[in-house]
C-alpha cells in the first residue's frame, strides 16, 4: 500500500532556510499552526497570498503593489522632507508613532565593516536612486533614521559622506533625543520615536 506523505517536512526545510527559523523553530511554528482552527489557518494563508503581490515602490522602496507607494503617490505629503530608514518595516513604525508628513526612503541594507559584495551593490544602487529622488523632488532635508547600533551609525556616516559634497544645500539630520547608543528604532516606544523625530539634529 502506498503511504501518503502528509508530514510538512518539506515546509520545515523551506522555513529553516529563512533568517527567522532554525529547523526546530520551524517545527514548533508549524505545530502551533497545525493546532489552530481551519479558519485561522486559512486567514494566515490569505495574508501570505496577498503578500506575494507586494513589491517595492520604484522611488522609495517601501512596500507597494503599484509602481509608486501610497506615500509617493499622495499629493498632500511634503516631498521636500525625506526620512531614510534601512528596513521598510521601520517606515511603518515611524508612520504609526511620529507626526510626520514627509516621504520616506528605504535603503534596504546596512553598511557594516564586513565587505559583503551583494549588500554593497544594493546600497550603491539605492544611493543612486536616492540622489535622483533628491534632485527630482528638490529635497531640502534628509532625516537619517538608521539604528543607533554600530552598523546603523556607520550607515548614517556613509550616506552623509556620499551626499554632502553633491548636495551642499541639503540639510542632513539624524534622529535625536531619546535614543541611546545601541538602540534599535523598531524597539523604541511611541513617545521616544515621536520625540526623536521632533528633536532631530
Ligand atoms: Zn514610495
Amino acid at each position: 500500500m502506498q503511504e501518503n506523505g502528509s508530514s510538512p517536512r518539506q515546509l520545515v526545510q523551506i522555513l529553516a532556510k529563512t533568517p527567522a527559523f532554525s529547523e526546530k523553530g520551524a517545527e514548533r511554528f508549524l505545530e502551533w499552526l497545525w493546532k489552530k482552527s481551519k479558519e485561522e489557518r486559512e486567514a494566515l494563508l490569505k495574508e501570505w497570498t496577498d503578500f506575494t503581490a507586494v513589491g517595492a515602490c520604484e522611488q522609495c522602496f517601501y512596500f507597494s503593489k503599484d509602481n509608486l507607494c501610497r506615500f509617493c503617490q499622495n499629493p498632500e505629503r511634503d516631498k521636500s522632507t525625506v526620512c531614510l530608514t534601512v528596513s521598510p518595516f521601520t517606515i511603518d513604525i515611524i508612520e504609526q508613532n511620529a507626526d510626520f508628513n514627509g516621504t520616506y526612503f528605504a535603503l534596504g541594507e546596512e553598511a557594516s565593516g564586513h565587505h559583503n559584495l551583494k549588500k554593497i551593490k544594493i546600497i550603491q544602487t539605492r544611493i543612486e536612486k536616492l540622489k535622483d529622488l533628491i534632485t527630482k523632488n528638490s529635497v531640502k532635508e534628509l532625516i537619517l533614521a538608521t539604528d543607533f547600533t554600530s552598523p546603523g551609525e556607520a550607515t548614517a556616516q556613509l550616506i552623509k559622506e556620499i551626499l554632502a559634497p553633491s548636495f551642499p544645500d541639503l540639510r542632513i539630520s539624524r534622529l535625536g533625543r531619546g535614543f541611546h547608543s545601541g538602540d534599535m528604532i523598531s524597539y523604541g516606544d511611541p513617545l521616544t520615536i515621536k520625540k526623536a523625530l521632533e528633536g532631530r539634529e
